[in-house]
């Protein structure tokens, strides 16, 4: 948006910040952590091109079904508690990749959607699970008269330019009632503060927000939402994940990450809680 936009806060609309570390800034009146880069809808866009998936963020995201599947999973169990099946019964996902939580969904809602900007993953939804799914940007896509009654945002909220304008949008197409669900890292973290400047989800420009559990609570709270969940929240990984992350990513090293794929035992997976996400469902005033 604006430069104007991009100089207050987000979250409270302050207008003072100070570096928290190099390249991240910190509201002084709320708190709330973000990178401070100003992306075009082009440089945000390159971003998220067809190797996001398969090399630029991710190792292979499709070839981590079984592990995505899982923690997708366990995401459902949580929120299944607080859904009343005659109440929450169209769903919404935002930023849906290639489809495997809408398929894990969508026997426990009558309609799952889906949007995404990345046309691999949107390819991959339609063809092998045949879901609704629209290649495209939410803050431009019109619902018209459409409304949703779960919205899911999983590791997305942080990587949004405007994540404001999305929680504003979700806002205008629920109605009182409806859940909200999204997880994201938590910056006040132990781990986070242990871990500072080299904390394993600092990583902009792909991820511009770093909340906590209270900013993503006023942030939510600003549109309508109050938080009624918010809990850390854990995951499975395979070694070929967590080896792509520490060894290219973090330090441009190849070899070891070839070495495991090699073996043949980069595909196995595990549990991991370092109580550094927050899993947040939040329910519409
Ligand atoms: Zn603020």
């Amino acid at each position: 948006m604006s430069a104007n936009t991009q100089n207050l806060c987000i979250v409270c609309g302050g207008t003072s910040h100070r570096q928290l570390y190099e390249g991240l800034l910190r509201c002084r009146a709320c708190g709330y952590v973000f990178a401070d880069a100003r992306l075009t809808d082009e440089e945000l866009r390159a971003l998220y091109d067809e190797d996001f998936f398969t090399g630029a963020e991710f190792s292979d995201y499709a070839e981590d079904e079984l592990h995505l599947r899982k923690n997708f999973r366990a995401r459902l169990r949580v929120l299944r508690r607080f859904l009343d099946p005659s109440r929450h019964k169209r769903l919404l996902e935002i930023g849906s990749a290639y489809g495997f939580f809408l398929e894990e969904a969508r026997a426990l809602f009558e309609s799952v959607e889906g949007i995404d900007i990345t046309g691999a993953g949107i390819a991959h939804a339609r063809e092998r699970f045949q879901l609704d799914v629209t290649l495209g940007d939410f803050l431009s896509h019109d619902y018209g008269a459409r409304r949703f009654d779960v919205v899911c945002m999983w590791d997305t909220i942080e990587h949004l330019r405007e994540p404001q304008r999305f929680v504003e949008k979700i806002a205008s197409l629920t109605e009182r009632g409806a859940l909200l669900a999204l997880t994201t890292g938590d910056i006040e973290s132990l781990n986070a503060r242990l871990r500072g400047r080299r904390w394993r989800l600092i990583h902009p420009p792909t991820h511009l927000h770093y909340f906590s559990r209270r900013t993503i609570a006023r942030l939510l709270a600003a549109h309508g939402f109050d938080v009624v969940y918010n809990r850390p929240c854990g995951f499975y990984r395979s070694l070929d994940n967590v080896a792509y992350n520490v060894f290219v990513l973090r330090h441009n090293l190849r070899l070891p990450h070839a070495l495991l794929r090699r073996a043949g035992v980069a595909r196995l997976g595990f549990y991991l809680n370092l109580s550094d996400i927050m899993y947040v469902i939040a329910r519409r005033r």
